[in-house]
């Protein structure tokens, strides 16, 4: 019997959320008296393979084949659920990321399992098998009991604090039967800007709204994400107009974005811009309407004007 965690990773590392999710999923197998056993996908650095013992995996299976780099659901599901399988797994962890949202669903219908999506809390089994989730845009939560034998939990990024241990995995080559028919879509290409913080995994966002008016002040948002090291973002009008790519477009028909710190600037704070953002840790708005709604949703709140604030907030940050 184990718990068995499904561990990210992009370009050989494994990711921040991929911890996160090791560390729940060991936590799980606590609760059960079972062990915690991580699943990573891909090639991989041996020294990011151990550090998932900190979090908690007692041990680790590597795949290590080079077609696995990126996410192909068809397979990733196949061998996940043969991992499954091989574990004796009750209970399957995701992350609640790009990755996890892709593969979790499929695993969960094939293991014939309950599933939970965007989990925030332990799952309490004083009664049942109950798991918090946030609901409607991060607005309220559900508590769910998952009956079925088999459970599948796919947990919110960045909700869990990491504690790193000095405990070690037993790494373990995994090879499950796949072939080249199994994949049935084949990523030819990706294209990544050199030096771009990856949006959904960045610890700080700096994102600017049409306050800006127009994308020759970007400059001001760039300085001021470049200097703390974070991803630029935008709102959904901005994106739409052309002023930014689409693929920096934050809300409820973007991304979603929960970061430790999140700057607003020249975003009025609609409802469905909220959607995508409320669920990081801390807020800064910067706008000149001091009825701006965001101010409601923001931990601190400078009413000026962006053009003003945002040089000075850069040129104070780099003297630290
Ligand atoms: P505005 O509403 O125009 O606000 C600009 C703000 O900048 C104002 O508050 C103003 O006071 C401030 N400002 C102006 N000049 C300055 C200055 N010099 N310095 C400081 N502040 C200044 N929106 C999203 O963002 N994401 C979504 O995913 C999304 N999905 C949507 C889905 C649907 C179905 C619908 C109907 C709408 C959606 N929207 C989404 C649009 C959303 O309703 C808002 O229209 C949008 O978020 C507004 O963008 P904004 O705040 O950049 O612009």
């Amino acid at each position: 019997m184990s718990v068995l965690i499904f561990a990210d990773q992009a370009h050989g590392k494994i990711k921040k959320v991929a911890f996160e999710a090791v560390q729940y999923g060991a936590k799980v197998a606590q609760q059960l008296g079972v062990s915690a056993t991580a699943l990573v996908l891909g090639e991989a650095d041996s020294a990011e393979l151990e550090a998932l013992g900190n979090y908690g995996a007692t041990k680790v299976l590597h795949v290590a084949d080079a077609r696995l780099n990126e996410v192909e659901g068809t397979v990733f599901t196949k061998i996940i659920a043969a991992a499954a399988d091989q574990e004796a797994a009750q209970v399957v962890i995701f992350p609640h990321n790009f990755d996890g949202k892709a593969v979790a669903p499929r695993v969960a219908a094939r293991l014939k399992a309950g599933f939970v999506s965007g989990a925030v809390s332990l799952p309490d089994t004083s009664n049942g098998f109950v798991v918090k989730k946030s609901v409607f845009s991060g607005k309220a939560f559900a508590n769910i009991n998952i009956t079925s034998p088999k459970k599948v939990i796919a947990i919110m990024p960045n909700t869990f604090a990491l504690e790193a241990t000095d405990a070690k995995a037993a790494i373990t080559a995994f090879s499950p039967a796949i072939s080249d028919a199994d994949f049935r879509v084949k990523v030819s290409s990706v294209e990544t800007v050199s030096g771009e913080v990856p949006l959904t995994e960045a610890e700080i966002v700096v994102s600017g709204g049409r306050g800006l008016k127009g994308p020759e002040n970007w400059g001001i948002v760039e300085d001021l994400a470049k200097t703390l090291g974070a991803a630029t973002a935008c709102s959904r009008p901005v994106a739409d107009t052309g002023w930014r790519p689409h693929h920096e477009h934050v809300g409820q028909t973007g991304l979603t974005v929960r970061p430790n710190l999140y700057i607003a600037i020249g975003i009025s704070g609609a409802i469905q811009h909220l959607a995508g953002v409320n669920g990081s840790k801390v807020i800064v708005v910067i706008n000149k309407d001091p009825e701006a709604p965001f101010f409601k949703a923001a931990d601190y709140g400078i009413v000026g004007d962006a053009f003003e604030v945002v040089p000075k907030l850069t040129a104070a940050i780099k003297q630290i």
